[in-house]
């Protein structure tokens, strides 16, 4: 219990549940998550209104409802090796975390990693690693992964993280050429991806060598 439980059913209802995330269980692990610890001390009181917040270094926590539709997109059970590409303020890696065996999160930003790891020690989220470097080539060191999660958009979908997928696997990542992306959700069967388009998104760009390798037009 905290002062901001309210806020939080409140969120949930309205701006997960109440713009179309159905899965229960995504909402119930919603329902449990301080976000407010997530976001800088002085937005604290707006952590749960339906907007990307600044979280520094020039990035933003995801907005709930995308967070919601990320985890519902991803069809977890509680038994999956999750990496998650773009840990940004750890939200939506304490989202999976929740849903999921264990998570590897990886952030290109040092001081969010960083950040990010304090609040999961201070929550206890014992199954969450943080990891540093361009996410765009995953963590071979980890793979295979049951589920990839990736929260910056994309240009394609990078080759290494394609490769890191276990047989059966699957991938949720925003995909297109600037500000407006689309939701993929990519299953492996064999050497095949089967996509399927799930919605329009607008996510921050995927930075790297196997992303966008310098700002693209429009952001
Ligand atoms: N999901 C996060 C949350 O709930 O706070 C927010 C994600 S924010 C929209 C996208 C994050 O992706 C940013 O923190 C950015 O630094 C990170 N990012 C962009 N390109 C990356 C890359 N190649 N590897 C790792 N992280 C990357």
């Amino acid at each position: 219990m905290d002062i901001y439980e309210a806020k939080r059913h409140t969120m949930v209802e309205r701006f997960v549940k109440g713009l179309g995330v159905t899965d229960e269980k995504v909402l119930d692990a919603m329902r449990k998550i301080p976000r407010h610890m997530f976001v800088q001390p002085a937005l604290a009181s707006r952590a749960y209104d339906d907007y990307a917040a600044p979280i520094g270094s020039g990035q933003t926590i995801t907005k709930p409802y995308t967070v919601g539709l990320l985890a519902q997109t991803a069809q977890l059970t509680g038994k999956e090796k999750v990496l998650e590409v773009g840990t940004g303020s750890g939200y939506t890696a304490a989202a999976l975390g929740l849903l999921s065996d264990k998570v590897y999160t990886i952030e290109k930003i040092k001081a969010l990693s960083n950040s990010a790891r304090k609040v999961f020690n201070r929550l206890n989220y014992k199954n969450i690693v943080c990891l540093t470097g361009d996410g765009t080539k995953g963590s071979a060191k980890y793979s295979p992964y049951d589920v990839i999660v990736v929260t910056a958009g994309s240009p394609t979908i990078p080759s290494p993280l394609a490769r890191q997928l276990k047989q059966g696997g699957r991938m949720v990542i925003p995909v297109g050429n600037g500000k407006q992306q689309s939701l993929h959700l990519i299953r492996r069967k064999g050497e095949r991806f089967v996509v399927v388009k799930i919605e329009e998104c607008s996510f921050v760009p995927l930075m790297g060598e196997h992303g966008w390798k310098e700002k693209p037009p429009k952001y």
